[in-house]
């Protein structure tokens, strides 16, 4: 897991978010045991009702034609370099802040931020002034996000370059109550070589898609780490 940054005095603030990385590095195992299954199932030319579904998910979640085998393998490798990040107990470290610390620490962050990590780093800053990062499932989402840019995956956000919005190039994102991040967003699925690598793409297949067939394939018994 991503270790105990800074402003975790809070006990309860820290539980929270150790939750929301462990759920979220649960629901990364779901789609990876999916998606392989799928794979393979293609590949052997043998598809079951399961591996259906999984292609259906994932075209909603990537975008039509995008259900190849050699696609749900590529995303399944971005899930295992995610839970790495996640799962990581020495180097990864996530701090908290409040929305002024945020900003003035991480001066590339879009507005309207929950999180964020440079790319390719064993860093996650979360921002604590932020309306929603109460809700635990915004906060899960958030730490499947910024684990995409972290070392092992470092995926960037898709931006259109000179397509801003207050000087700030608008991303595809789900959650932007900005305007313009969610469309793009949607109109992204047109060009899944985009979607496929684009971070809240990834975490909308594992966290909005299936998600009780996804636990429920998990092998079991799972050792704790
Ligand atoms: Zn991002």
């Amino acid at each position: 897991m991503y270790g105990k940054g800074e402003n975790f005095d809070d006990r309860k603030r820290w539980e929270r978010v150790d939750k929301a990385q462990r759920g979220a590095a649960a629901l990364n195992d779901a789609a990876i045991w999916r998606l392989k299954n799928a794979a393979d199932a293609m590949d052997n030319g043998k598809l079951d009702s399961a591996s259906i579904r999984t292609m259906e998910d994932f075209e909603k979640a990537f975008g039509d034609e995008a259900a190849t085998a050699a696609n749900m393998r590529g995303v399944a490798q971005r899930y295992e370099q995610a839970n790495a990040a996640l799962r990581d107990t020495s180097q990864f470290k996530v701090n908290a802040h409040n929305s002024k610390e945020f900003y003035a620490i991480r001066t590339g962050a879009s507005p309207d931020s929950m999180g964020s990590a440079p790319n390719g780093s064993t860093r996650m800053d979360l921002n604590f002034g932020h309306d929603d990062i109460g809700k635990d499932e915004k906060l899960m989402w958030t730490m499947a996000h910024e684990a995409l840019h972290g070392r092992g995956s470092a995926l960037r956000d898709y931006k259109i370059p000179g397509v801003t919005r207050n000087d700030d190039e608008i991303g595809a994102y789900k959650f932007d109550r900005g305007g313009g991040g969610r469309k793009l967003f949607e109109e992204l699925k047109d060009d899944p070589g985009q979607t496929l690598i684009n971070p809240d793409h990834l975490v909308s297949f594992a966290q909005d898609f299936g998600l009780t067939e996804a636990l429920e394939a998990l092998p079991r018994p799972r050792r704790k780490r």
